[in-house]
């Protein structure tokens, strides 16, 4: 028997279970020094016990309808629920939405994402016996796995850029890509480094699937293979970016200090993957099939726009609290600038319930959402994003940074505070909080890492918007401007 199939979990596990198994020796580190436990330094612990708060949720009587399902005497998280009617589509939504909520979509890797994936190569994973039979068992053993077990995943999808011009051509640079170096009877070996695992240091597993776009070359073989490792496997390695939770309180900091969920790019050194979890492997194009063909990317892509229609929805609701501090809200043009905030975020709720109206059965079986509002908002938001935060700027300018601490409401400052930071609808300690908010949604390092996210964790723009435009239904377009030219 293979050791995932000997190591089926329960079902949803509790946030304290989630915490003491990230207490391992995995290998981290940050600010120059290994990180002794995720779980304890300051830049990290506070997300993992966000997460582990948000994971106590599916045992909450308010939440577990929406955020699970029972499943042959076992309690599972939603986005695990592999759809088999429109029905369940819409619970997947509700379920995605739900999570998001908690954050208002500033911790955008809860591991619904990632579960979403899984389910979906698990439900398509006759896919994966194009490239060997065994493959596809491998995949639905693994969804067992993590299903079972309420594993957190991470991904690692990209190499690092060596050459953009050999990378524009879809091969991959030797010297940094992530490459299978040995292959034994017990597994593969792969050396090399990937970008860029969001949630690296607070998830149990990696999910290693292929890059977008490889050519089908007996070169970029070594670079073609769908597998997972946990995070604490001997030779992974995660290097993070700088914190953004500087350690202030939750009155000062009211993102940062509760939603650093910390991207880190992932070494691997000689790692040793068992075939069990091994699903594609030397083959290019199926790798760039992948995404596409078990409708993988649709049901990941149906988390975020909910994620993303949570968020949007809370920056609508900012720039209101943000204009009705100082009667802003009274004036016309302010209130031009604040419905375009909510035009975009009304689109988003849009596309999202277009796609769960128009479900529809894959070729495995499976329900899934209609993939056109989908692709256009994974499109559009990249774009809606920074803008919904230059409207904070716009509205916030000064006041953004009118922001005294905390501290300053209790010390020799406090009179002045409460006397000078006040608005017409705002006592100050009040006015102070809503800015400091504002300031971390829009101009604090958290803020503009957010941006960022934005921009690009779904995968480059032009190459998104590419693929976009290859699966349009142009003839049907261009039928209508040759039926008038012919009139
Ligand atoms: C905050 C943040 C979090 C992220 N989290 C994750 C994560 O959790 N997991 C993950 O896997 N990734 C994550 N990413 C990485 C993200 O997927 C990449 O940033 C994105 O895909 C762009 O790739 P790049 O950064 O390598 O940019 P670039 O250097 O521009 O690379 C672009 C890549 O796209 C392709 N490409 C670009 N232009 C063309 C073209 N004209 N023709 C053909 N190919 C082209 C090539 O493959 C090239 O290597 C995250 C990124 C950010 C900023």
């Amino acid at each position: 028997m293979s050791s995932l199939k000997a190591e089926l979990g329960s079902g949803i596990r509790r946030g304290k279970d989630y915490l003491e198994g990230l207490q391992d020796d995995r290998d981290v580190w940050m600010h120059g020094e290994k990180v002794a436990d995720v779980t304890k330094h300051p830049g990290l612990c506070r997300g993992a016990h966000t997460l582990a708060e948000f994971m106590d949720r599916q045992f909450d009587d308010k939440y577990k309808d929406t955020i699970t399902y029972q499943e042959d005497g076992k309690t599972y998280a939603t986005s695990y629920l592999i759809p088999k009617s429109k029905e369940d589509v819409v619970k997947r939504g509700e379920s995605f939405y739900e999570w998001a909520s908690w954050s208002n979509g500033m911790f955008g890797r809860t591991p619904d994402y990632k579960n979403a994936s899984v389910m979906a190569f698990a439900s398509g994973a006759d896919f994966l016996k194009e490239g060997r039979p065994e493959f596809a068992e491998n995949m639905r053993n693994y969804y067992e796995y993590v299903r079972s077990n309420d594993k957190v995943l991470t991904h690692t999808l990209i190499n690092p850029t060596f050459n953009f011009a050999q990378a524009k051509e879809g091969k991959y640079s030797d010297k940094v890509a992530l490459q299978i170096v040995k292959e034994t009877d017990s597994g593969i070996v792969v050396s090399g480094a990937r970008l860029l695992a969001t949630l690296g240091p607070h998830a149990d597993e990696i999910e290693v699937f292929p890059s977008t776009l490889l050519k089908g070359s007996e070169e970029n073989m070594p670079f073609a293979f769908a597998f997972t490792t946990p995070t604490n496997a001997k030779g992974v390695r995660m290097i993070c970016r700088d914190s953004y939770d500087h350690g202030k309180s939750t009155f000062d900091a009211p993102l940062s200090s509760r939603f650093e969920e910390m991207d880190a790019v992932v070494i691997f050194d000689n790692v040793h993957v068992p075939w069990e979890r091994v699903f594609m492997y030397r083959e290019p194009l199926l790798c760039n099939r992948a995404f596409a063909e078990t409708n993988a990317v649709i049901h990941m892509m149906h988390q975020v726009v909910c994620g993303k229609l949570a968020k949007a929805e809370f920056i609508v609701g900012l720039l209101c609290a943000m204009a009705k501090a100082s009667g802003k809200d009274k004036d016309m043009g302010v209130k031009g600038m604040i419905a375009e905030a909510m035009w975009m975020a009304e689109t988003v709720r849009a596309f999202r319930f277009q796609a769960e109206s128009l479900s529809v059965e894959d070729q495995f079986g499976t329900y899934m959402p209609q993939r056109r509002p989908l692709d256009t908002s994974r499109n559009m938001f990249p774009k809606m994003y920074p803008r919904l935060i230059e409207l904070v700027h716009l509205l916030g300018s000064s006041s953004l940074m009118a922001t005294p601490s905390e501290a300053d409401l209790s010390n020799d400052l406090a009179d002045d505070v409460a006397k000078y930071f006040q608005t017409v609808n705002l006592e100050s300690k009040d006015r102070i909080a809503l800015f400091r908010l504002a300031h971390d949604v829009a101009v604090s390092g958290f803020g503009n890492r957010q941006v960022l996210y934005e921009r690009f964790f779904f995968g480059p723009q032009n190459v998104m918007a590419s693929i976009y435009y290859d699966l349009y239904n142009k003839d049907d377009m261009i039928a209508k401007v040759d039926e008038l030219l012919n009139r």
